[in-house]
């Protein structure tokens, strides 16, 4: 997992045709796209979690020297033209909150009479308080990665001047239930809403995808709705264009997925959406999950996405 990881970080550094293989979809599935993230500009090219990182700090016309990928004489290799950052609106400070709902909780697991239990799910509906989400195949948990995420998203947003909430204090306890994680969204002054999660399907697709509520949510009004398709395309945009991450080739369309089972969507009487960052069951997207620069690039764009929307 880790060589394939190197060896698909290496390819982005040059055009993706000349090392991508993928003739599906948008042709650069499971490849890191050669951005430059807001303000850490190494961080799009190294290889994470390794020394032996290459030292490019951006993609460039030249092919990095590598054991796996030897330069030949007639490198089939043309500039790539780096698209500039842009500039992330600016929020006065104290202006904005924004509550983020990482999934799961690493209690969950050895709880299941808790987790189990049944809850409102708006519409009347129920369904279980929470549930214990998916692994990579190496045994990552998604709980571990929605918190990690949610940790960096608090940290990027906060320098950016806008209030955090997040629904549950730590990765090691039980819950909180999807409706009493919907209640801490539903408060007054809350800007927006953003679940935390990533997939556990078939290992065959990856990508992410963003959930928008198929039918208004329960109780919300008509502006809310709009606000939360508003607040998911501004991430899915973001998150296409940076986080390393293509939309979805499994499910949805073009990275969006509409459903109407989703209580924290349901639920939600401030701008809500609901994001599965990848898929843990797809090698290329968990090495970019299990990866401490992968994880920090996911969060600059989701966090790029929820600025744009904060300031649009
Ligand atoms: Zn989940």
């Amino acid at each position: 997992m880790r060589r394939d990881f190197l060896l698909t970080a290496s390819c982005a550094l040059v055009l993706l045709a000349a090392c991508g293989t993928s003739t599906t979809g948008r042709g650069e599935a499971g490849t890191f796209r050669p951005t430059t993230p807001a303000t850490s500009p190494a961080t799009a090219a190294t290889t994470p979690g390794t020394s032996a990182a290459p030292s490019t700090t951006r993609a460039s016309s030249t092919h990095p020297a590598s054991s796996s990928h030897p330069r030949t004489s007639t490198p089939p290799v043309t500039t790539v033209t780096v698209p500039p950052t842009p500039a992330l609106p600016t929020i006065a400070p104290g202006t904005a909150t924004v509550v983020l709902n990482p999934g799961h909780n690493g209690g969950n697991g050895s709880h299941p009479d808790e987790i189990n239990r049944q809850v409102p799910a708006g519409y009347g509906e129920r369904k279980a308080c929470d549930t214990t989400g998916t692994t990579t195949n190496a045994g990552y948990p998604e709980h571990a990665f929605n918190w990690d995420l949610a940790l960096r998203i608090r940290t990027l947003l906060q320098s950016h001047g806008v209030r955090v909430i997040l629904t549950r204090p730590n990765d090691t306890g039980v819950g909180p239930c999807v409706d009493e994680r919907a209640a801490i969204g539903n408060a007054s002054g809350v800007s927006a809403v953003v679940s935390l999660h990533a997939d556990g399907a078939p290992s065959s697709g990856h990508g992410f995808h963003v959930n928008q509520d198929s039918r208004r949510p329960d109780g919300a009004t008509a502006t809310v709705a709009r606000q939360s398709n508003a607040l998911g395309a501004a991430i899915h945009d973001s998150l296409a264009s940076s986080s390393g991450l293509v939309p979805s080739t499994y499910i949805g369309h073009d990275g969006y997925y509409y459903r109407d089972d989703l209580a924290g969507l349901n639920l939600a009487r401030r701008p809500a959406t609901f994001l599965e960052l990848g898929n843990m069951r797809n090698a290329g997207d968990a090495a970019l999950q299990s990866s401490a620069t992968g994880r920090e690039r996911i969060a600059r764009a989701v966090t790029a996405g929820i600025l744009a929307y904060l300031g649009r």
